[in-house]
């Protein structure tokens, strides 16, 4: 694995990326940058879907809480137990545990307590991503002691205005972004991204997220396309992209953030394969180089619909696993079995 300083992409070479560039000819840079900083190797991180209740109304999210057509569900325990002692068990290098938000004392411990049951459980080999929203500093530190080394916060988008179009009032850009620095401080492994495609949204700003990521240190990045919730306040508003475009898009976002963060983990996310079957493959030929199967129990997948389409709802992890393996041969990449695949990145951070 080779060690890569972050490369210097400048707006106006990031904006050409995104809307000049040849595609083939762009991905083919990003996918020669990734394997030499990885190897034709590919990380798993089993995705836990723990619960999707949550107290924030974000304007495009499938769960938000005034959808009230989504039945709620909160995995227990054991189940969250159950689930990620599977995945050690099937040699995923690490899990991620994500769920809607609230923000209270009774969930904070709830984590903090399954943390400590699955160190308790399974030792300290596997890595553990936490990807539970807005918290506190404290709580974070709590979870960070509990065991977790990773967490996962998307800005959503750099611009602070257009965060405000298409979050409630109550949620702020400023208060996000001071959660990704406080989970950097306490020394986590950070992860955020950004959603593709959202209305108002241009190249230029896409550009500029890829600069925020970049410059607020990053360690990795899982962005996908915006798809439409039916049941959401976004979803009322036009012009969206083609699918065609979207995917281009989502691709070329993908490829840039290789060019600009070489060493970071950046994912070739669900969203992506919502709008084309084989969109996980063309994102990891695109520069990403992790891919998030969902490990949720069957019975609960129906109900984390963020978006309309999402795929491997009715399979069961073992079935997912296979397919997965399948697919990611098909491109001439193996898996990284058992390993935990931190981010060069990360490491070149801290050293
Ligand atoms: N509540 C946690 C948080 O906000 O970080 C984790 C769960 S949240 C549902 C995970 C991500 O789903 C969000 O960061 C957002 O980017 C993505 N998401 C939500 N609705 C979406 C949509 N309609 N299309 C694409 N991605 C969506």
């Amino acid at each position: 694995m080779t060690t890569k300083k972050t490369a210097a992409a400048d707006h106006a070479s990031l904006v050409r990326m995104l809307r000049d560039e040849d595609f083939a000819s762009l991905a083919a840079r990003a996918y020669a940058l990734k394997t030499e900083v990885w190897g034709k190797r590919v990380a798993l991180r089993g995705l836990v879907e723990v619960s999707n209740v949550c107290a924030r109304n974000c304007l495009y999210c499938g769960i938000r809480r005034g959808n009230a057509k989504t039945a709620r569900y909160r995995m227990d325990e054991d189940e969250i137990l159950a689930a990620v002692a599977w995945a050690a068990e099937n040699r995923y290098g690490s899990v991620v545990l994500q769920s809607g938000e609230t923000d209270d004392e009774p969930s904070a411990l709830f984590f903090e307590r399954v943390l400590r049951h699955i160190r308790a459980e399974l030792g300290d080999g596997l890595g553990i991503t936490l990807s539970l929203g807005e918290r506190h500093r404290d709580v974070y530190r709590r979870w960070l002691d509990a065991g977790a080394n990773r967490y996962l916060l998307r800005i959503e988008t750099s611009d602070p205005e257009l965060f405000a179009r298409i979050h409630p009032a109550e949620q702020s850009w400023r208060t996000r972004l001071e959660c990704l620095r406080t989970l950097r401080d306490l020394g986590y492994v950070v992860g955020s991204g950004v959603m593709i495609g959202l209305p108002g949204q241009d190249v230029d700003s896409l550009a500029r997220d890829i600069e925020f990521l970049r410059d607020e240190g990053v360690d990795m990045v899982g962005m996908g396309p915006y798809i439409a919730h039916p049941d959401t306040p976004l979803a009322a508003y036009a012009p969206r992209l083609e699918r065609e475009q979207l995917l281009d898009l989502s691709l070329r976002m993908i490829a840039a953030v290789r060019l600009a963060i070489p060493d970071a983990n950046i994912a070739a996310t669900t969203a992506l394969q919502a709008i084309d079957p084989e969109g996980r493959e063309k994102g990891l030929l695109a520069g990403a180089n992790v891919v998030m199967p969902n490990i949720t129990p069957r019975k609960y997948r129906g109900d984390y619909l963020l978006y309309p389409g999402k795929p491997c709802t009715e399979e069961d992890s073992e079935l997912c696993r296979g397919c997965l393996e399948r697919r990611v041969k098909s491109i001439g990449e193996e898996i990284a079995w058992g390993e935990r695949c931190d981010p060069v990145h990360f490491e070149r951070r801290t050293r």
